[in-house]
């Protein structure tokens, strides 16, 4: 059941109103696809709301259709797929900025919004943007750069720019305008876009309803229309309050304005977004879902609708597989989409979406719920046995178990899984098995599901987080089906049993210890209170794998190294991005194009002869100070038949094998290129922090080396100068060890 977690490169374009579309790494998906070896080439993506899945799914040739019911999320996937260039974007900020205003041009009526006064030598500029105090309920900085003495930066506001500000709240026709076009006098859900409309600052919602209200009466070829439309998106993404200062949620969720925001000058917005939708081509073709329409390889084929219309249009087609980044409840995005698509295409095309006016909270018992009515109503589309991948580049807790429970009670059958916790990212694969049994009701009962929680820990031979255990348990509990057998409508009531019954597992400590806990069961690390001998611990494994493969490998690239250490260690033994980093930084150096190099004194010969030169000075140093020297595995050093140091000499950090054969005294010899990876290990492992805190000492081939060659050595001085180049040394940051 574990599988390999995909690993992309980094997207270098991040792409328009990125905050709200999920962060996804270039080549995810196809690698995805590639691994998964999914015969068949009809391909659904039933959320749409990722434009990579089925940009990647149609480059390998597939035929990909996408329900894209969101208007918003749409437009962003029709151009991305086809993106404007950068004439048509610059072309359509001309047409907005030439539109006639008040005895002006709208660029000059835009800007003149956010006049103010430079701070330094008293011209008029107009600022980047405001920073609002919520509380204060005005602007209390702003932000700009003066083209007159060039003074650049961020000022206290001043009781005029306090003032303007406020007088734009006051402007009540344009707050009515703005609530009009989304829901007219007599909609039931007018009070609900009056509340959305109250992140919107005054001033904001003054230059929106202006642009709207003078775009609307031009008459644009449709290419321009849809290029003026993008920066009018990009505008309204901006003009809102979610925009924390000095920094604040990347990626918000929750419609309710910052603490402290800032308000943006919209035409430098308009400006900026010009370089967010000018994307490169994907050349991937495609069109909308036509009624028998022959669903063609390597073509993207949108559609929006209802299922049933779905199923009309598809005739006797099916799908062979599902692939999809599964949606996570955005109260802020599914509330502005409704205002943003009223605003630019009206009240039919805001239809769709309008329902989310209404919702202001959305937990994980309400997703699981809505989750298992979308991927019913699909299941009679795909062929047995069709496959559904999906990869979620911000897996949670929560949102795991509303995936887990919703398919498995929706009758599909769990084949895959992959975590990797701290970059919150996971794959879960499914299978449409021919036919469904409902099994009957079983009794979930805490032991077994801990022991699913423990088999994961031994198999990464190390503690884990919470969500690494929940992540255990709950596809224990899609495997047997016991989400299917328990599956209620009243998924609250559901969920929160199940979560009760794990907690309960967890909390056995017969069978769990935690590791630097708090009082919340999500905090600190799990382990098993009664360890078995696991061998290396994932860390360990990880170091060793980097090791081999830099051996083996002149040069490579941190992704791909990252790929197959996923492909090596699968499933909720994926490790973190960071200690890969470390391990791969402890032995390789960058040498050019992005790639990675073994650092020279790291190569087999190299570091063979280095251990050599540190044994034969370990020996010639006891030797000198008097001691009597053995040299077998370690090399020991002994005071009158006693034994008083042991060093054991490693070229790697890998501390696995040592800690269940400890004795004292110890003290490990490594080079000095081991430190940060050490620290590292140690951050992650409360066990390695305290095993080095107390028991063997470090030391490194450089200061064997020093020491060796120092004059003043006695043995009544030893310790004190053994103890002079500590690891932490090297990576004072790390204070670890
Ligand atoms: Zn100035």
């Amino acid at each position: 059941m574990d599988i390999a977690l995909p690993v992309g490169m980094p997207a270098s374009h991040t792409g328009p109103i990125s905050r709200f579309v999920p962060p996804m790494d270039i080549g995810v998906i196809e690698q995805l696809l590639d691994t998964l070896d999914l015969p068949g080439s009809r391909v659904l993506d039933p959320f749409g709301v990722s434009p990579r899945v089925p940009i990647e799914a149609a480059k390998s040739g597939r035929a990909v259709v996408v329900i894209a019911n969101n208007p918003i999320s749409r437009f962003i996937l029709e151009h991305t797929l086809n993106p404007f260039t950068l004439s048509e974007l610059r072309a359509a900020l001309a047409q907005i900025a030439a539109l006639p205003k008040d005895d002006t041009r709208m660029e000059n009526f835009m800007l003149d919004l956010y006049r103010s006064r430079c701070a330094r030598c008293g011209e008029e500029v107009s600022v980047d943007f405001f920073v609002w105090d919520r509380e204060l309920g005005g602007p209390s900085h702003k932000v700009y750069a003066c083209e007159n003495c060039a003074h650049a930066g961020e000022v206290s506001a001043t009781d005029e720019d306090w003032e303007r500000a406020l007088d734009y709240a006051r402007r009540g026709l344009h707050h009515a305008m703005a609530v009009e076009q989304v829901a007219p006098r007599g909609d039931p859900d007018r009070k609900h876009a009056e509340a959305a409309l109250a992140v919107y600052p005054g001033r904001a919602i003054y230059a929106i309803t202006t642009l709207l209200n003078k775009v609307q009466q031009l008459r644009l070829a449709p290419g321009l229309e849809a290029a003026v439309h993008a920066l009018l998106l990009s505008a309204f993404d901006a003009g809102n309050a979610l925009w924390g200062y000095p920094d604040g949620r990347d990626r918000p969720r929750q419609l309710v304005a910052s603490q402290r925001y800032r308000e943006f000058n919209l035409w430098r917005a308009m400006e900026e977004a010009i370089g967010s939708w000018a994307m490169d081509d994907p050349q991937v073709s495609s069109t909308a879902l036509m009624p028998g329409g022959r669903l063609e390889g390597g073509r993207v084929h949108i559609f929006h609708g209802s299922y049933t219309r779905l199923n009309e249009l598809l005739g006797s087609e099916s799908f062979d597989h599902v692939v999809s980044v599964p949606p996570r409840p955005n109260q802020a995005f599914w509330t502005l989409s409704a205002l943003w698509a009223a605003w630019l295409w009206g009240h039919a095309a805001a239809a769709p979406i309008k329902v989310a006016l209404r919702r202001r909270r959305y937990d994980w018992a309400w997703h699981a719920g809505a989750l298992h009515t979308v991927v019913k109503q699909i299941a009679p589309m795909l062929k047995p046995p069709a496959r559904t991948a999906m990869y979620l580049p911000e897996s949670e807790a929560g949102f795991l178990a509303a995936i887990l429970s919703s398919y498995d009670a929706a009758g599909y059958d769990l084949h895959g899984r992959a975590l990797r916790a701290n970059e919150g990212q996971a794959v879960i694969l499914w299978q449409q098995p021919g036919s469904i049994d409902v099994p009957p009701r079983k009794q979930l009962d805490a032991t077994r599901l801990g022991q699913a929680c423990r088999q994961a820990l031994e198999t990464r031979c190390e503690p884990a987080s919470f969500d690494v255990v929940h992540a255990a348990g709950w596809t224990f509990l899609a495997r047997e089906h016991y989400t299917r057998s328990l599956w209620d409508v009243d998924t609250r009531q559901m969920m929160q049993s199940i979560a009760e019954i794990l907690n309960e597992a967890l909390s056995d400590e017969a069978t769990f210890c935690r590791l630097g806990r708090g009082v919340e069961l999500e905090t600190g690390l799990y382990w098993i209170a009664n360890p078995p001998d696991c061998g290396l611990s994932l860390s360990d494994r990880v170091e060793q794998f980097v090791l081999d493969t830099l051996r083996r490998e002149p040069e490579l690239q941190l992704e791909v190294l990252d790929r197959r250490i996923c492909e090596s260690l699968t499933g909720l033994q994926t490790p973190g991005k960071r200690l890969v980093l470390a391990a791969l930084e402890s032995y390789a150096a960058p040498v050019r194009n992005n790639r990675w190099a073994l650092r020279p004194e790291d190569h087999p010969a190299a570091r063979r002869r280095a251990c050599q030169d540190v044994r034969h000075e370990l020996i010639v140093l006891g030797e000198q100070l008097g001691y009597a020297v053995g040299d077998r595995d370690l090399v020991e050093w002994r005071e009158g038949g006693e034994l008083r140091y042991r060093f054991l000499i490693r070229e790697t950090a890998i501390l696995s094998d040592l800690q269940l054969r400890f004795q004292e005294p110890l003290t490990l010899v490594m080079p000095g290129g081991r430190a940060a990876l050490l620290a590292e290990k140690s951050r992650r492992d409360p066990r390695i922090r305290d095993w080095l805190q107390s028991g063997p000492g470090i030391l490194k081939f450089r200061h064997v080396r020093r020491l060796a060659s120092e004059t003043t050595l006695t043995r009544a001085n030893l310790a004190e100068r053994l103890a002079i180049d500590p690891p932490e040394h090297q990576d004072p940051q790390l204070p670890l060890l």
